[in-house]
């Protein structure tokens, strides 16, 4: 059988480049980072020289990237970090409606320590408003963490334009970047983003390891607590050979970027015709040019979600549902809620991501796989009949 991955935005394959990169990081070089021998001095050597390279993708210092064991870790650090840090200047926390759980449940944890949260509303588009936030913006408020793209419908925000008014306003600005690091081009500077998120198996490097930027100057309380690796700001010994493959993967991503982009939006735009050319009674979610340029996220009426990828996955293809019925709840996911889709619609939701290994065969046969799945589950949907009489 044919198999079709198209969930990019899930997870990411490790390349080959990557990989052949990592191996001699754990049984040649594998001293211990703080250790003062030659090979404790080989491994430090080279995490620095990893986190040089992927500063030097985001235009930071650096001395400015602190390893993590990944996304999540990253965003519980940079909310939780600078929320404790500042709480004598300010209990005030800003942050959106669609933001991925790594943000949301680390918010609502914060809740419940007494701070205050407040999450914007987004557009139809998944666009933030720059005037709800400027007025959301109050003398308690210490940090707004906005996400660069979104995880589900692949929106992207006005970065800088949400940094000029935290600047203005003193007040820190974080975002998760986890999505948008090797997608598009960041500068952190240029954007006055104090805090951002990355994460390596995103883009085609290992899992559990990422980042977190956090701009010279700015004060966070340690999330880790033990030795004094990272610049006594996050213990634990380095993950070497994975802190490697991040910055072979970032090295990359940025080497291939022009043409990396071109293929997906490429594959992603002949995803998008074909799919809302052949099939009918469907929406097109996300913003229509400002999004990940692999993100493609449809949603079918008269359609169960779950239904719709189980049925993907008979023929070999891997979707994504944007409700969550998979982990146990009925409802849509936050993100669809937020955007303003109808239950109805929304619990039809699919979510295809594109990558550097989608060839124009997978979509073409995910176009003509999709297109009789949905007519198939139609046919046992009384609403479906409803709506075209039955023929
Ligand atoms: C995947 C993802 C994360 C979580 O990163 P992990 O490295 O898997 O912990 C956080 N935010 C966004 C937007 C993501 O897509």
């Amino acid at each position: 059988m044919k198999r079709v991955y198209l969930d990019y935005s899930a997870t990411t394959p490790t390349k080959k480049e990557v990989l052949d990169a990592m191996l001699p990081y754990f049984s040649e070089v594998f001293g211990n980072p703080s250790s003062i021998h030659g090979f404790g001095r080989e491994a430090k050597k080279v995490v620095n020289e990893s986190r040089a390279t992927i500063a030097g993708f985001m235009n930071a210092d650096e001395k400015e990237l602190y390893f993590t064991a990944g996304g999540t870790e990253s965003d519980n650090w940079a909310v939780k970090g600078a929320a404790k840090a500042l709480k004598n200047k300010g209990n005030h926390i800003i942050t959106s409606k669609i933001e991925h759980h790594g943000i949301l449940h680390t918010c609502e944890s914060l809740e419940k320590e007494g701070f205050e949260v407040t999450y914007l509303d987004v557009d139809g588009d998944g666009l933030i408003s720059l005037e709800a936030l400027e007025a959301a913006i109050k003398p308690e408020t210490v940090l707004i963490s906005i996400m660069f793209v979104n995880n589900e419908i692949g929106t992207l925000q006005p970065i800088k334009e949400i940094g000029a008014i935290a600047k203005a306003h003193g007040v820190l600005f974080h975002t998760d970047a986890v999505q948008a690091f090797g997608n598009f081009k960041i500068d952190v500077k240029d954007m006055n983003i104090d805090l951002m998120s990355i994460s390596s198996h995103k883009i085609y490097g290992p899992k559990g390891i990422g980042a977190l930027y956090i701009r010279k100057g700015v004060r966070l309380v340690n999330f880790v607590d033990g030795g004094a690796q990272e610049r006594k700001k996050r213990a634990g010994t380095e993950n070497v050979p994975s802190i490697v493959g991040f910055a072979k993967a970032a090295e990359i991503a940025y080497r291939d970027f022009d043409a990396h982009v071109e293929k997906l939006v490429a594959l992603r735009e002949r995803l998008r015709k074909g799919v809302m050319e052949t099939i009918d009674y469907c929406k097109y979610n996300g913003h229509p040019d400002q999004r990940h340029p692999g993100n493609a996220h449809f949603a079918f009426e008269f359609i169960e979600g779950e239904a719709l990828l189980l049925s993907l996955d008979l023929v070999g293809i891997a979707g994504s549902s944007g409700s969550a019925c998979t982990s146990g709840s009925l409802d849509p996911s936050h993100v669809l809620m937020a955007i303003g889709l109808k239950h109805e619609i929304a619990h039809g939701s699919l979510r295809l991501s594109v990558g550097d290994f989608t060839t124009e065969e997978d979509i073409d046969y995910t176009i003509k796989e999709l297109k009789t799945i949905v007519e198939r589950l139609r046919m046992m949907s009384p609403l479906y009949d409803k709506v075209t009489g039955g023929k």
